[in-house]
């Protein structure tokens, strides 16, 4: 199976993605995506530009905070990578299965502001925030029992 590409910074979207997003196109492939991931298939850590900016249309990119040409994403992606390393099986560059432990793991960290350098500098910092305030309710990946 040919695995999901994710940037560092996605690995901590996908935790709080509620279905929101830059615009329909963009939404409909990150649910798409994110259902995939959930149904096991594989994930694997890469620079730049990954699947979910695959759904930013030209228009998109224009409005979209995450430019991916622009270098504060790439030190946030630096900033994710390194924070989520410890919890996930990256350190091969194998291709994995992400499951809920790891999700679990992940979210509890994300919820004490452990692994979210990489949020400061992001626009979906608050409404993120409050996500995890929430207890991640309603979120597409792994939502809490
Ligand atoms: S604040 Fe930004 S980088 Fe952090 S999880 Fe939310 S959308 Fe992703």
């Amino acid at each position: 199976m040919v695995p999901v590409r994710l940037r560092g910074h996605h690995f901590l979207c996908i935790l709080t993605y509620r279905g929101h997003g830059y615009t329909p196109a963009f939404v409909e492939n990150m649910s798409e995506i994110v259902e995939q991931i959930e149904q096991g298939r594989p994930l694997t850590l890469i620079e730049g530009p990954d699947d979910i900016c695959n759904g930013l249309t030209p228009e998109c990119r224009e409005i979209c905070y995450h430019d991916c040409s622009k270098p504060s994403t790439s030190e946030m992606d630096l900033l994710a990578s390194d924070a989520v390393k410890p919890l996930l099986p990256l350190h091969s560059g194998d291709p994995f299965v992400l499951d809920r432990n790891h999700v679990d793991m992940m979210r509890k960290q994300f919820a004490d502001g452990s692994i979210r350098r990489a949020c400061e500098q992001c626009s979906w910092n608050e409404f993120c925030t409050s996500i995890a305030l929430e207890g991640f309710s309603g979120v597409k990946l792994f939502a809490p029992a």
